[in-house]
């Protein structure tokens, strides 16, 4: 069963919408498994204090190595072979591909910071590799954490109702996808576009691949260009 182990200072927010639809469903037929580990557990103190302000200075606090690394290494064993990611604006963006690439692997170990980030020697300490969804700026990694499990839960075998509706979508072949229609034939003076009610598969399919590639020469140059 792939698994997902995510170490978080709020374990109640998951699984969240991951508990609804396609992966709620995949979730209670046991397809995969969600286990939140709560970071405070570790704190320090009566208060179970898990951050500290940055040394030399400046606004906010960081979440501290040593609280973060006993969390881990409370649950984790060596020879795990799980990827172990940070959610950080700071990573490696992430794909289609890292998702379809963990997806294929036995799971993923999330780690979600808080505040200002975490302290950098424990990024470097437990080998995590950061992961960004995207240039902005969350209050906590636990969103960025249910967008990557979203994207690679979908992938996993038997979650999607058709297999093959995996396949065909944006950025899959590097390509955004073609425009969808379906029923009623006409809607509010717009028809479905005539070749997609023709039953020519062969039209139909060369019809969607320029459309494709006029979408993706309009809106994200830079996937042609990646592609080249
Ligand atoms: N001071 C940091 C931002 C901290 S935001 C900086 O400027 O880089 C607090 C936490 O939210 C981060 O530690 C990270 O876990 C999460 N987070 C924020 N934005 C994110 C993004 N775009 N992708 C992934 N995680 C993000």
């Amino acid at each position: 069963m792939w698994q997902a182990s995510v170490f978080t200072l709020y374990p109640d927010m998951f699984p969240g919408p991951l508990g609804q639809s396609m992966s709620g469903t995949a979730l209670s037929k046991n397809l995969w498994s969600l286990e939140a580990i709560d970071i405070r557990d570790h704190g320090l103190g009566r208060h179970r204090a898990v951050d500290d302000t940055p040394a030399g200075g400046g606004p906010g606090m960081v979440l501290r190595a040593d609280v973060l690394a006993n969390s881990l290494d409370s649950r984790l064993t060596p020879d795990d072979p799980r990827p172990r990611l940070l959610l950080s604006p700071r990573g490696k963006p992430l794909t289609q591909a890292l998702a379809r690439q963990w997806a294929d692997g036995p799971g993923v170990i999330l780690v979600c910071g808080r505040f200002e980030g975490v302290d950098e020697r424990v990024i470097e300490g437990r080998a995590l590799e950061e992961i960004s969804i995207g240039d902005y700026i969350l209050s906590g990694g636990e969103i960025a954490a249910l967008t990557l499990l979203d994207a690679c839960v979908r992938l996993l075998p038997g979650v999607m109702g058709k297999q093959e509706s995996g396949e065909d979508e944006s950025f899959e072949g590097g390509l955004l996808e073609y425009p969808h229609y379906t029923r009623p034939r006409g809607w509010e003076g717009r028809p479905i576009p005539e070749i997609l009610l023709s039953g020519d598969h062969a039209k139909i399919a060369a019809w969607r691949r320029a459309q494709s590639e006029a979408l993706t020469k309009a809106r994200r140059p830079d996937l042609l260009r990646e592609r080249n």
